[in-house]
């Protein structure tokens, strides 16, 4: 039997001495040093005692050898369970304890800290570090690289990854060989990605954008890629010149709209921009369209069910939608009260259906049957509308909908309207437990450097504008609104900050 993943990974790759990855300091990774090194790990993995099944935990800095690592453990049959640096000793905890891994992999610094934790679960633990330093690697040159792949089937687990906790606790969601190389293989297609592409890759490496669609899709189309540790517009326009695709987040078109540099010229190398993980604004995409001339593609995935839709790359990218389903996925909006299938331009729950669909929460096989339909369809908790041409329009997420005096509001549609208002940078709309209303809407506005506006005036403006069950009941006035690393507006912590906002004083 073969691997599923690696051996397509591997097929892709024409030449051995083809470029996979550039770094920004020029150094260059051949598809040949990607097998040879992730070989020598797998090998170093293998005498540590992990074995197909165990997971590996993975907490380390951005750079080739991470990626090397993530090879080494499909090439193992380990499940691969990235962490996000920026977690805390805490939330590490929570983490190993949850997914207990046989094997923990951090960066030197934090070796010790890391052990007390990771032994207290029962794992080991190595390093590994950017510069090629760490434990690890110190095993991993003793090794041969002519490492056996271990066997494994399309269902077989390749990763678990837990979702980003921006309405609750994060779920550990697993994700199988075939969930992998079928979306790869997916958005190859749609996107016309070739061994003549070069992406440049600015995401984080723990989520499924950064991970699963930016290096699989590099992977099994033979492309490569510039890894820059982070995204900072002075040092990606200049590599534009030498790029074909772009991978971004919608605050990456944000912050590129600000720097000077970016015009026609900059991008004409570019053949495609693509952005997800989060809503892109239409304002966004027509000012992007205005200054270079491209339309930025939209898509819309999810941790469990990585990429379901794409605009289309020949068609018409329609703003404020994210296109259509992926080859081999099959999509509905339901009734959320009677699961009745809806028709164009009617708002209801997302249902997704396809290989690209998680094989369950680890751990919570409760939970994991109360996100599926009965018959098969993954109920993915966001809200949306399929108008006539097909386009899918994400209205919300079921849990950020507000449920005010029996009316409900969702509230991108209440965050548009505010953000229109002039001195308003960006806003988030929650509800909050009310006495009389169940939920009051509330909003929390961002101003523009030097803007002045009081709750009074935000309220008079918006009052002819929106139903009146629809305008906020408060108006509260913030520096910035928390985001996760991938930019998303974390409600749930605006939630809990402002919960006590209008129950009465006792
Ligand atoms: P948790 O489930 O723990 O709350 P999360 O759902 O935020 O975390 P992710 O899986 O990283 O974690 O995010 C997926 C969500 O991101 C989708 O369900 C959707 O709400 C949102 N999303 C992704 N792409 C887009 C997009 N193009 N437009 C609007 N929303 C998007």
């Amino acid at each position: 039997m073969s691997n599923h993943l690696f051996d397509a990974m591997r097929a892709s790759a024409k030449s051995g001495e083809s470029i996979f990855i550039e770094t920004i300091d020029g150094q260059r990774w051949t598809y040949a040093d990607a097998l040879r090194l992730s070989g020598q790990i797998a090998s170093a993995i293998d005498v540590l005692g992990v074995r197909p099944g165990d997971r590996v935990a993975v907490q380390v800095d951005k750079s080739p050898l991470a990626l090397m690592l993530y090879l080494a453990c499909v090439r193992c049959g380990a499940i691969y369970l990235p962490l996000n640096t920026a977690y805390t000793l805490a939330e590490l905890d929570y983490f190993i304890g949850d997914a207990e891994p046989r094997l923990v992999i951090v960066s030197s610094k934090s070796r010790a800290d890391v052990e007390r934790i990771a032994h207290g679960h029962g794992a080991i633990v190595e390093t590994l570090d950017a510069d090629g330093a760490g434990s690890l690697m110190e095993l991993a040159r003793d090794e041969s690289a002519d490492f056996l792949d271990a066997a494994r089937a399309p269902d077989d687990l390749a990763a678990i990854l837990y979702t980003s906790g921006t309405t609750g606790r994060s779920k550990g969601a697993m994700l199988t060989h075939d969930n992998l190389l079928s979306n790869a293989l997916a958005l190859r297609e749609c996107w016309h990605v070739t061994a003549a592409d070069r992406l440049i890759h600015a995401l984080p490496i723990f989520h499924t954008h950064g991970l699963f669609v930016a290096t699989n899709v590099t992977l099994v189309s033979g492309a490569s890629m510039f890894l820059l540790p982070k995204f900072e517009p002075g040092e990606i326009l200049p590599l534009m010149s030498r790029a074909t695709l772009m991978m971004g987040v919608p605050t990456f078109y944000v912050r590129l709209l600000q720097h000077e540099g970016l015009n026609r010229e900059t991008v004409a190398n570019i053949r495609l921009f693509i952005s997800g993980s989060a809503p892109l604004l239409a304002e966004t995409h027509a000012a992007f369209k205005q200054r270079t001339g491209h339309a930025i593609l939209e898509r819309y995935g999810m941790t469990e069910t990585n990429m379901n839709t794409s605009n289309p790359y020949d068609g018409e990218r329609r703003a404020g939608t994210v296109g259509f389903p992926l080859p081999g996925v099959s999509m509905r909006v339901t009734d959320p009260a009677t699961g009745e299938t809806l028709g164009p331009g009617e708002t209801g729950m997302i249902e997704i259906k396809g290989p690209n669909v998680f094989k369950g929460y680890w751990r919570m096989p409760e939970k994991t049957a109360a996100e599926f339909t009965k018959d098969g369809y993954f109920i993915s908790g966001d809200l949306g509308k399929i108008d006539e041409a097909g386009y899918l329009h994400i209205v919300g997420r079921d849990k950020d909908l507000v449920i005010s005096g029996g009316y409900n509001i969702y509230p991108k549609e209440v965050e548009g309207e505010i953000d229109r208002l002039d001195g308003v940078a960006e806003s988030a709309v929650i509800g909050i437990a009310h006495p009389d209303f169940g939920e009051g809407v509330t909003a929390i506005v961002v101003l523009k450097p030097g803007a002045t506006m009081d709750e009074k005036a935000v309220l008079n403006a918006l009052s002819d504008r929106l139903a009146r069950y629809k305008q906020p009941k408060r108006v509260i006035f913030a520096e910035d609104l928390p985001r996760n690393t991938m930019g998303k507006v974390q409600k749930n912590l605006l939630r809990d900050r402002f919960s006590n906002l209008y129950m009465p004083a006792s």
